[in-house]
């Protein structure tokens, strides 16, 4: 097996993942094809056009730079697993919703499907490559459906298991200058400063679905106090964007019904288009089941997405069925094309998004715009609050002092 030279890798699953991370390594080796592979065929159509499927900083200047001379996305699966040296997979494991452990554990469908394609078109020997977020011993069980499915003799697989660490957003510049070359993980920064920001709650792909299936783990390990511990972090994550809610409510007399009410991002996180498992599904959803008028404006995340989102039920996002249509029920919600269009007429601003855009607003001039009092509750803490407070804005930060109009009882 030492002795294979790549000349090819294919990857397979065209996502926030495999798309980034395999236009970086085409960028670096120019020598070796690079083909990222997807039954996705938006998705892949999406990559070989002008706009990316997905939004990453520097993400464009990387794929414009290689695609088409050694980076190449396809919806031919087979034939460039096929002929590949090393596979890199990166489909996606979301949490499973039906059966034993739905809810919490795996669903390794997707997974185990890569595995059996690289088995039924494999003559010759390859490295495969786990990216995607398996349970522990995944390996060793995909070592076994590989084996056993495949025809070919004289075939041997070599399973690495590397899971991807990716952090949307930095993806890129992490990837240029990956924090592990120099520290140990405890100093990485993408898990010390960087993450730990008070926040209306924390989204993203894998984060919940992380710990949802670390807790079924220890939970079949017999560890239950072990799976409690974890459990709770998902508990106060939901109350987190809960509470955040209920003080939206309440600092409002206790009614938002008919009131328009701002809701500055709607990405997990700034610098990504992603909505997966974000905050603001939970928060927006919370408002309009009371009744508010939602006016959501993000610069990265569609109208469409977020319709789709706000009419999607849990953990069903991860699944690759695009087509999935959505009803336009949400009559109380607008996704705006501007701040101004979002902002205009409320009563209230909710900032779900860190993005740095929302810092640099005249917020003298939305104060002349919205209704009184004028609302302010940063979910991210990063606003100049006490030059809201002498415009005249009600500001509820995250962890800090209420503001003295919050503390009398109405
Ligand atoms: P994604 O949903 O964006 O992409 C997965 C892609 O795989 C989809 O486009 C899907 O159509 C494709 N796919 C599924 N089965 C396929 C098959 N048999 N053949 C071809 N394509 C197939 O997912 P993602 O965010 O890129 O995550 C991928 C994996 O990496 C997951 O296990 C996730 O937990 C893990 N991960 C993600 C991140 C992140 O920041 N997004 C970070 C660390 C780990």
């Amino acid at each position: 097996m030492a002795d294979i030279l790549v000349k090819k890798i294919a990857c397979i699953g065209a996502g926030y993942v495999g798309g980034p991370t395999m236009a970086m390594i085409a960028l670096n080796c120019p020598e070796i094809e690079v083909v990222v592979v997807d039954i996705n065929e938006a998705r892949i159509k999406a990559w070989n056009s002008d706009k990316l499927p997905i939004y990453e900083p520097g993400l464009d200047e990387v794929v414009k730079a290689a695609r088409g001379r050694n980076l190449f996305f396809s919806t031919d699966t087979k034939k460039h697993v096929g002929e590949a040296d090393v596979v890199f997979v990166s489909v996606n494991t979301p949490t499973k919703t039906t059966g034993i452990g739905a809810g919490r554990a795996a669903d390794l469908t997707y997974w185990e499907g890569a595995a059996r394609l690289i088995a039924s078109v494999s003559t010759g020997s390859k490295i495969v490559v786990e990216k995607s977020t398996v349970p522990v011993k995944t390996a060793e069980a995909i070592g076994k459906v590989l084996k056993r499915n495949c025809s070919s003799p004289g075939v041997n697989f070599e399973i690495l298991s590397n899971p991807e660490f990716l952090a949307e957003g930095t993806a890129i510049e992490d990837l240029r200058k990956p924090d592990r070359v120099a520290h140990a993980i405890g100093t990485d920064s993408r898990i010390g400063p960087k993450f730990l920001n008070a926040s209306v709650g924390f989204g993203g792909s894998c984060f919940q679905k992380d710990i949802l299936n670390l807790c079924y783990v220890c939970e079949t390990l017999n560890l239950k106090e072990v799976a409690d511990y974890w459990a709770a972090v998902v508990t106060m994550n939901d109350y987190q964007k809960q509470r955040f809610v209920e003080r939206v409510l309440g600092a409002m007399f206790n009614t938002v019904a008919n009131k328009k009410i701002a809701v500055m991002g709607f990405a997990f996180k700034k610098d990504t288009g992603d909505t997966r498992e974000t905050p603001a599904i939970d928060v927006c959803k919370g408002l309009i089941r009371d009744g508010a008028k939602v006016s959501i404006f993000d610069p990265q995340v569609t109208s469409d997405q977020v319709f789709r989102d706000l009419s999607t039920s849990k953990f069903e996002w991860d699944r690759p069925d695009y087509s999935r249509s959505h009803t336009r029920i949400l009559d109380n919600v607008k996704v705006c094309s501007s701040p101004t269009e979002a902002m205009e007429g409320s009563h209230a601003i909710c900032v779900l998004t860190e993005w740095d855009e929302f810092k640099t607003y005249d917020y003298q001039a939305v104060y002349d715009k919205m209704c009184k009092p004028a609302f302010v509750f940063d979910g991210r803490n990063i606003l100049d609050h006490d030059k809201l407070r002498e415009i005249g804005f009600i500001v509820y930060a995250l962890g800090k002092p209420l503001d003295p109009f919050l503390q009398k009882n109405y």
